[in-house]
């Protein structure tokens, strides 16, 4: 064995013991988190690692960034067969790999050598990005450390690789010239040294081999004591990401179902989140591109989700150190309350923008729900909150509002009857209308489900409501972290359901459908949305529209349980776009870019600091997109988004209504113009 082969066996048997040393330590988090069962639906699984993972379909949400991280990504993969050759020509100059010599190994070569031009100028741009235009999402106002010289690192060392062997080719090609194809990196620096002497050359083709290979060494032991871990951990983790749909919470305890066998509710340490939330703490990149697309840092709430990520994997790597002694149990900060305030975790509305934004399918409200739940349980819960819990314990709805009254909004209905009746038990209909408390309560919030009803009596339904029957469906109750409460909840409810025949389910609220869809109902029935039941009654010809004779331009808000956490974004357009002559726009932020409202969880019941509300600011985007009626299909978005109205002095210039009312109006156009059709035919 050579002295230069012996010191590459040292150099690499070194590097592979200390990178499996520093993964070892960082895994010992994981080790003790709570199990996480994600190796169902393999075909599933694979499908989005293509896409998501390979195909980094979510990087071009920013052109510029994305196309740069695109090509880095793909270059880094093609660049890693000769990362690895060039570690084989340490033990044998003609090293290559299988398939890589002949004419396969002179195309690679080509290709490798375009691919690392390619990729150095893209390093180049990205460094002069971060440094010359310094792009707002890349800081964050409430960032306790900062991490960016991490990214000149491995940027420099990227950079230094392609440089190296660069180096290495263009010195071969002096040295040893033959029948080179056009690359033009090794052709480049042949140019430039072409006056050195031989054993310069020599010299400088033994450093480049050297200098490529320490540093690719150094950089595979840097990642995981970096934030740059996610080179290695983004492609499992797209792998094992969530399949459920996102507006599905996960249970307390993936392996424990009754909650009265487990000692302690939520997550308060670092060790309590399961394994695939620690995952997603060493792979986050640290882009900022959630906390750009959340509305609670928008708006300047305490709230970064982003900065949940890097304080949380701070504290991961500060406890679970990769030398020297682990810091003593009372050393430590208390996770929930010192380095992730409850202030955080209050201002989060759960609408999942920040998961749609993430490029490596980092899930936020599944760990923001967990910590909830141990403040909930700590009674660490702010006043209005509590008062709120306690109403919906006793009273079965937020408002406290006696339970016989649930149906009141029906009773009073008028002109035309209510359009549904309550169902006692034993009763039967086709469609059951959830009604949900706000809609039954709230005197604004009823005019929906009057809407609702007379929509549903025009066009022939058979529908009830289960009336004092019905509870809460517990959806926020679940979302604040009240778990225990949740299950009773929808328990009244499915047993208030099983004592009545239905075919299918039609609520008017978001929270409701997903509730009734992802919260474990168990319904073996359809459940719909009204935007989707209105959708249908129109292609069936059940319904008819009539121009409701307004010239003003309306949009439409996708309220995040119906859209981003449940996928429709279709229907209440195709409503919308039957009635006749209806003027419409698109926000620039729409669809599943959705901008919440703040009335996604709390703000109904409590409200934290900020310096706008979510709904100011989405006024705002409708206004820009040249609007002045804002349709949404939510009660509790109607609701924020009236509020705004007044907070920002827009009485009388715009106009707030649910999808329930517009599609009402467009009915009344119609029954006025038949009355008064049907006034002049009885004229004549
Ligand atoms: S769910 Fe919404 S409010 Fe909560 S952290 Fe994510 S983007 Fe922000
Ligand atoms: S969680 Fe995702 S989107 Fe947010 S900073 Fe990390 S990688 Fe970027």
């Amino acid at each position: 064995m050579t002295a230069s082969v012996l010191a590459h066996t040292i150099l690499i048997v070194a590097a592979l013991v200390t990178f499996g040393w520093v993964l070892w330590q960082r895994f010992a988090v994981l080790r003790l988190s709570a199990p996480d069962p994600r190796t169902d639906h393999i075909a599933l699984r694979l499908k989005r690692l293509l896409l998501v993972g390979f195909g980094q379909s979510r990087q071009p949400r920013y052109l510029v960034a994305g196309i740069l991280h695109i090509l880095i990504f793909a270059g880094f993969i093609i660049l890693s067969i000769r990362s690895l050759t060039l570690l084989g020509i340490g033990f044998d100059p003609g090293f290559s790999l299988p398939g890589f010599d002949g004419s396969g190994g002179r195309f690679y070569a080509v290709l490798k050598d375009y691919t690392a031009l390619v990729v150095l100028v893209a390093c180049i741009l990205a460094m002069l990005r971060r440094l010359v235009f310094h792009p707002a999402r890349y800081s964050d106002r409430l960032a306790v450390k900062s991490h960016g010289h991490e990214a000149y690192v491995i940027l420099g060392l990227i950079a230094l690789l392609m440089v190296a062997d660069a180096l290495f080719e263009g010195t071969g090609r002096i040295v040893e010239p033959g029948e080179d194809p056009h690359m033009p990196m090794a052709q480049s620096a042949a140019v430039l040294l072409a006056g050195f002497s031989e054993p310069a050359l020599s010299t400088i083709h033994s450093g480049a081999f050297w200098m490529h290979n320490v540093a690719l060494l150094f950089f595979l032991c840097y990642l995981p004591v970096s934030k740059h871990f996610h080179v290695i951990t983004s492609l499992p983790n797209v792998f094992l990401s969530k399949l459920k749909p996102t507006g599905h919470v996960k249970p307390p305890r993936h392996d424990v179902s009754d909650l009265d066998e487990l000692p302690s509710l939520g997550v308060g340490k670092l060790e309590d989140f399961t394994w695939k939330h620690v995952l997603d703490f060493y792979t986050c990149t640290d882009c900022g591109r959630c906390s750009d697309h959340c509305p609670a840092y928008a708006t300047g709430t305490p709230l970064s989700p982003r900065m949940i990520s890097i304080k949380s994997r701070d504290l991961a790597y500060e406890m679970y150190p990769v030398v020297g002694k682990k810091p003593p149990a009372n050393g430590r900060p208390t996770f929930v309350g010192e380095t992730i305030s409850p202030e955080e975790l209050w201002a989060c509305t759960t609408c999942g923008a920040c998961e749609e934004a993430c490029p490596v399918t980092i899930e936020y409200v599944d760990k923001i729900v967990d910590m909830r739940r141990f403040l909930v349980e700590q009674g660490d819960v702010p006043p209005k909150l509590q008062k709120t819990m306690a109403d919906l314990e006793q009273r079965g709805n937020p408002f406290g509002k006696p339970q016989r009254t649930r149906a009141k909004w029906l009773q009073e209905s008028e002109p035309d009857g209510p359009g549904v009746r309550v169902l006692e038990a034993g009763d039967e209909a086709d469609i059951l209308l959830f009604t949900d408390s706000a809609a039954a309560f709230d005197p604004r919030i009823q005019e929906i489900s009057r809407s609702m009803a007379s929509i549903l009596q025009l066009s022939g339904q058979d529908a009830g409501i289960m009336g004092s029957d019905e509870v809460d469906s517990g959806h926020e109750v679940r979302r604040i972290g009240e778990e225990g409460l949740f299950e009773i909840l929808r328990d009244q409810n499915m047993e208030a359901m099983e004592e009545r025949s239905f075919k299918r389910v039609v609520t008017t609220d978001p929270h409701a459908f997903n509730a009734l869809k992802n919260d474990g109902y168990d319904l073996d029935l359809p459940v719909l949305h009204h935007s989707q039941l209105m959708a249908e009654l129109l292609d069936a010809g059940k319904l008819e529209l009539q121009p409701i004779g307004d010239e003003r331009t309306y949009t439409f808000h996708d309220p995040c349980y119906l859209g981003r956490h449940n996928g429709e974004y279709d229907a209440p357009r195709r409503v919308m776009g039957a009635i006749p002559g209806l003027t419409t726009v698109e926000m620039t932020r729409s669809k599943n870019r959705s901008f919440c409202c703040g009335g996604g969880l709390l703000s109904l019941y409590h409200e934290g600091e900020s310096e706008r509300r979510m709904g100011e600011k989405r006024l705002d985007m409708a206004a820009d997109a040249g609007a002045q009626v804002v349709v949404t299909a939510c009660p509790f978005c109607m609701i924020n988004l009236e509020d705004a109205v007044k907070t920002t002095g827009r009485e009388g210039e715009m106009e707030i209504i649910d999808l329930a009312e517009l599609v009402s109006r467009s009915t009344n156009a119609m029954s006025n113009t038949e009355s008064a059709a049907n006034a002049k035919g009885e004229q004549n």
